[in-house]
C-alpha cells in the first residue's frame, strides 16, 4: 500500500503564521499526520506560536535548517555556504526546533534540495551525521536541479560512507514552481507523460489536476510512498483556504493509500518502527 506523506516546508516570515491555521485544520478534520521542516529563524522570532500552532502529536516538526541557506552547490540557487556556516545551518536549525518543541529532531530538509540530495558530498554528511540527524530529505530535484523531481524510493548514502543516513525524497513540483510563483527551469520533456504543468494555473482545480496525477501515478506503479514538495506560503497566497491540500487529501483517502510522517517512514525504514 502506498503511503502519502504530506510535508510542508515552513519558511516564510511574511505567510508562515497565517498559513498554518487552515491547514492545521484539514489535517485535524482528517486526522491525517503531516510533516513540518520549520526555518529557525521563524522560531526565534515566533516560537511560542509556533509551538501553540503544531504542537499535536499529529504532526511531526523537523528542521528545514537555520536560515534557508544553500547547504550544497545548486545550479539554480547558487554555491553552497562554507562548512563552518553549514555548522550553524544544521545545529542551530535543530536545536531551535527541539527548545522550542521540546522533542528531538531527527531530520534535515534543506533548502530548495538538489539533484540526488548529498550524493557525492562526505563532508556534508559528516556534519549531518555529527548533530545526531538519522535521514535527510534533500533529493527534491530532477536532473540538472530541476523540476519536477521523479518519484524516487529512498535510499541511504552507504556509497559515501554513511549508510546509517538515510535520504528520503520529495517529489513532483514544488508547488510555488508550479504556480508560476516562482520562475524555475523545469524539465522537458517531461519526466512523467503527465506531468507537463497546467497552462497558467487559475484555480485549485487546475492545481489539482497535476498534482494529484502524481500522487494517483504512485499508486498505480505500488511505489512504497509519495510525497510532494509543498509550502505553507504558497498554498495560502494562491488560496487561502488551502482547498488544494483538501482535494489531494480527499484523494489520496479515496485510493486507500496510507499515511504517514518522514519521521516515522523513517523509523519504518531503520528497523525502529
Ligand atoms: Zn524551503
Amino acid at each position: 500500500m502506498t503511503r502519502y506523506i504530506a510535508a510542508y516546508d515552513t519558511e516564510n516570515i511574511d505567510h508562515a503564521l497565517e498559513a498554518l491555521p487552515p491547514l492545521i485544520h484539514l489535517h485535524r478534520k482528517y486526522e491525517i499526520p503531516a510533516t513540518f521542516f520549520v526555518v529557525g529563524r521563524l522560531l526565534e522570532q515566533d516560537g511560542p506560536k509556533y509551538r501553540e500552532l503544531l504542537d499535536d502529536p499529529l504532526f511531526d516538526i523537523q528542521t528545514h535548517t537555520y536560515s534557508h541557506q544553500m547547504l550544497k552547490d545548486s545550479r539554480p540557487h547558487g554555491p553552497a555556504v562554507s562548512l563552518e556556516e553549514m555548522e550553524i545551518e544544521v545545529g542551530r536549525g535543530k536545536q531551535l526546533v527541539e527548545d522550542v518543541f521540546e522533542r528531538e529532531v531527527i531530520g534535515l530538509r534543506p533548502g530548495c534540495g538538489f539533484e540526488n540530495g548529498f550524493t557525492g558530498a562526505p563532508e556534508r554528511l559528516e556534519i549531518i551525521r555529527r548533530h545526531g540527524l538519522k535521514y535527510v530529505s534533500a533529493d527534491l530535484r530532477g536532473p540538472l536541479d530541476a523540476i519536477p523531481a521523479s518519484m524516487k524510493p529512498a535510499y541511504t548514502y552507504e556509497a559515501d560512507g554513511y549508510g546509517d543516513i538515510w535520504e528520503i525524497p520529495g517529489h513532483g513540483w514544488h508547488d510555488n514552481v508550479l504556480k508560476g510563483a516562482t520562475g524555475h527551469i523545469t524539465f522537458f520533456p517531461p519526466i512523467y507523460e503527465f506531468a507537463m504543468p497546467p497552462k497558467n494555473p487559475e484555480t485549485v482545480v487546475d492545481i489539482f489536476a497535476q498534482e494529484g496525477r502524481w500522487i494517483e501515478h504512485a499508486v498505480e506503479l505500488g511505489l512504497d510512498f509519495v510525497s510532494l514538495v509543498q509550502h505553507p506560503w504558497s498554498l495560502c497566497s494562491f488560496d487561502e483556504k488551502i482547498s488544494t491540500i483538501d482535494l489531494l487529501l480527499v484523494r489520496a483517502q479515496q485510493l486507500d493509500m496510507t499515511f504517514t510522517t518522514y519521521t516515522q517512514y523513517y523509523r519504518e525504514l531503520a528497523g525502529e518502527a
